[in-house]
């Protein structure tokens, strides 16, 4: 069979070098694609919400399943695009509809649905403009910190805790007043401050059953100690050490089994991954948001562990038959740990040229914003390429990325040389 994935970070590369594995897969391509994809898929060059491009390219190449990685063309309806076109019904799309999307598009969304399906969350209302005055009050009857969310997507960024009251109000003034994060911002979601740690549980569906990927943790702050601005990841880990089998268990049975049960019950399709962000409220498992793809870095832990066929487990989703199969996990532990460009998350150069990549032979090297240009892989994004690795312990794994990390090098070149330190 014919594969196209769509997107171009680490993630996708790491999508790329699993489905590659696979008895199942033909030709394999990739759109956009980076410097990794490209060793082991062909990349083609169109955009990832370009639908009638993506088109001609599926059309000519015979694709018969697609792969969405990153959220945008899903929350823009790239899976309904394929439905509702002759030519391309036939194809599989592994990702949700549009309707379905919503989980990630809108944060209200989100929370009704879980309010709904009485999915463990934290208190929240949510605010137009038109009663901003009403947010005001809202913000005075809760502790802080204050939790403000902008309702659409927001590159990452449309979050915002704060821990004085007035910059709270004024914020959200911004937000729905002076459109901070533009049309995202036209609602704002005021929730409950958890305290807690967080990590990941990553689902596959095919809308009927679902199977429970590895949990993953990130590090999202540029800064050792979790400190600075938030990036889109530093590092992860697999398995999540304090993720025990009863915590897991009531993860599975609040969470994870009304999810996809409330996706069936409201008619959302869902064929795709699910990635609940989660935070651990002392014993008790409370979601924090929906993401309906998988998520960045932490497909290049969960990922590797996966021993399973990939592409099997994609026609099963497409088939609806995923409760035929089992899947094999690695028992190992998995890190990575991302090189980043000087600078990142705020401004920083690109077309630096990337040594070393020859020289590692202990770990996966997962490119995100790296290109090839005149022979040569050069950075093009802040961040560059994850460094995985396998161990006993997640001590043993992290130790063998830092050492991998040694052989590799370009011009200001960071990385946070703690992750896993906290655990
Ligand atoms: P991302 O794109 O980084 O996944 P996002 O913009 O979709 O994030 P959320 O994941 O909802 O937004 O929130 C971002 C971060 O803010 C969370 O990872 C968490 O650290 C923190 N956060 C969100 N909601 C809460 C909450 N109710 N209590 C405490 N922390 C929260």
């Amino acid at each position: 069979m014919n594969i196209l994935v769509l997107g171009s970070g680490g993630r996708e590369h790491t999508f790329a070098w699993k489905i590659a594995q696979s008895d199942h897969c033909d030709n394999l391509f990739v759109a956009p694609g980076n410097s990794g994809t490209s060793t082991v898929a062909t990349n083609l060059n169109i955009g990832v919400t370009d639908f009638e491009a993506i088109k001609d390219e599926v059309l000519k190449h015979d694709v018969k399943l697609v792969v969405v990685g990153p959220e945008d063309p899903l929350v823009h309806g790239v899976h309904d695009f394929f439905i509702n076109d002759a030519q391309l019904k036939h194809v599989s799309v592994i990702g949700p509809q549009k309707a379905a999307a919503e989980l990630e598009g809108s944060k209200e969304f989100a929370k009704e649905f879980m309010m709904r399906h009485n999915i463990p969350t934290a208190a929240y209302e949510s605010f137009t403009k038109d009663n901003v005055e009403d947010g005001y009050k809202f913000l005075e009857t809760l502790n802080p910190p204050y939790v403000l969310k902008a309702d659409g997507l927001a590159a990452g960024k449309g979050v915002l805790i704060l821990d004085d009251l007035d910059e709270a109000k004024l914020e959200l003034k911004q937000m729905l007043v002076d459109a901070k994060f533009g049309d995202a911002s036209t609602k704002v979601v005021i929730e409950e401050f958890l305290d807690g740690i967080e990590l990941s549980c990553f689902v596959l569906t095919d809308g009927k059953d679902y199977k429970i990927l590895p949990t993953a943790k990130d590090y999202k702050r540029i800064g050792e100690g979790d400190t600075g601005l938030n990036t889109g990841g530093m590092g992860a880990i697999s398995p999540v050490p304090f993720a025990t089998e009863d915590f897991l268990k009531k993860i599975e049975d609040r969470i994870v089994k009304p999810t996809v049960d409330g996706l069936a019950k409201d008619k959302l399709p869902y064929k795709g991954f699910i990635f609940i962000g989660l935070i651990k409220v002392g014993d008790e498992p409370k979601v924090i948001e929906y993401n309906v793809r998988m998520g960045d870095p932490e497909t290049e832990v969960v990922l590797p562990r996966l021993k399973t066929d990939l592409v099997k487990i994609f026609d099963a989703i497409s088939k609806q038959t995923l409760s035929d199969i089992e899947l094999d996990i690695d028992e190992r532990a998995a890190t990575t740990v991302m090189l980043v460009s000087g600078g990142y998350p705020e401004a920083y150069e690109k077309g630096k040229e990337i040594f070393g990549l020859e020289n590692v032979k202990d770990s996966l090297v997962f490119h995100a914003g790296a290109k090839e240009s005149d022979g040569k892989i050069v950075t093009s994004g802040g961040r560059v390429m994850a460094v995985t690795s396998f161990g006993n312990t997640y001590q043993d794994a992290v130790k063998k990325s830092y050492q991998s990390i040694k052989k590799l090098c370009f011009d200001k070149m960071n990385y946070r040389k703690d992750i896993g330190f906290d655990l």
